[in-house]
């Protein structure tokens, strides 16, 4: 190598790091000797510094995220298999991904019963949006409706709502597994209505949204906080069996064929048409 070039490969270092370009700082001498050896063009060689570099800072933020936004585990879109859970069309899922509906501050309402994914796809979204640069936050329906009545305890309702508001999306996790009081679903119902058209919240429910009344003690409340979450909304409805439960097949149909007989003479009563 003449000493010409030796000399601009360090200024290239001097710079990355001038920069504070750690990522591409820390690529650089392979992508030269990569060029060196003719295995890059120049522009798949500029690719990979910038690419270095945006990976470094897309890691940054998503380890900031992970402190802040209390997300619970860190699950990515490639680590989702289509393949068990062909009721999930992917194309919806990847063009979530690419957070068109954050822009747009639209909701997305996950539906399902218990393993099909509604918690790992609502939290690789939250991460794609964290290492876009924007703030998520997580919570359960039950930790979200007890962080509003400790706030309002303390006489800061109004302001923990702000705070709720903030984030440019907000998971709201796990509704329907546990009951909440006619109060908590009253703040519920507050919370959605701050974020409603000014901030994107993703639901996952094992229920459908006809026994949300039942959910938060209150049908018409229930109905009003559906309109506007169906106003501007995704709905991935995904039918199938829990990954959970995958080396268990028959076990999972065991229950599956229990919980119908539960519920099916219940069901059978609702569909009866008038007789009297
Ligand atoms: P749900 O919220 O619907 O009850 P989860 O999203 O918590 O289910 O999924 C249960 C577990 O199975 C999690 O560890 C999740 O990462 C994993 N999982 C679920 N579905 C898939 C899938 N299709 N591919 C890979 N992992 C999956
Ligand atoms: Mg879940």
């Amino acid at each position: 190598m003449s000493r010409a070039t030796s000399q601009r490969r360090d200024q290239i270092r001097t710079m990355l790091a001038d920069l504070r370009l750690p990522g591409a700082l820390e690529a650089v001498d392979e992508i030269l000797a990569d060029i060196d050896g003719g295995a890059l063009t120049a522009s798949e060689a500029i690719e990979r510094l910038l690419s270095a570099q945006i990976s470094l800072r897309n890691n940054r933020r998503l380890q900031t995220a992970m402190r802040s936004s209390r997300l619970p585990a860190v699950k990515l879109l490639e680590q989702f298999d289509f393949a068990f859970q062909p009721s999930i069309r992917r194309e919806q899922i990847e063009s979530l991904h690419e957070l068109g509906f954050i822009k747009r501050k639209e909701n997305v309402v996950f539906l399902g019963p218990p393993g099909v994914g509604k918690t790992h796809l609502a939290i690789s979204l939250a991460i794609a949006a964290a290492q876009n640069g924007r703030r998520v936050y997580y919570g359960t329906l039950v930790s979200l409706i007890e962080s509003l009545e400790q706030a309002r305890a303390a006489g800061q309702l109004a302001r923990r709502l702000r705070v709720l508001s903030h984030p440019a999306l907000l998971i709201v996790d796990e509704i329907g597994y546990l009951p909440v009081s006619r109060d908590g679903a009253v703040l519920f119902f507050q919370l959605i209505n701050t974020r409603y058209e000014h901030a994107s919240t993703v639901l996952t429910s094992n229920k459908g949204f006809e026994e949300w009344g039942e959910i938060l003690g209150d049908d018409v409340m229930a109905a009003a906080l559906i309109d506007r979450l169906m106003h501007h909304c995704h709905v991935v409805n995904i039918r199938g069996n829990s990954y959970r439960m995958r080396e268990h097949t028959d076990l999972w149909q065991t229950i599956q064929d229990k919980q119908s007989d539960e519920v099916s003479p219940r069901r059978r009563r609702r569909k009866e048409p008038q007789t009297a």
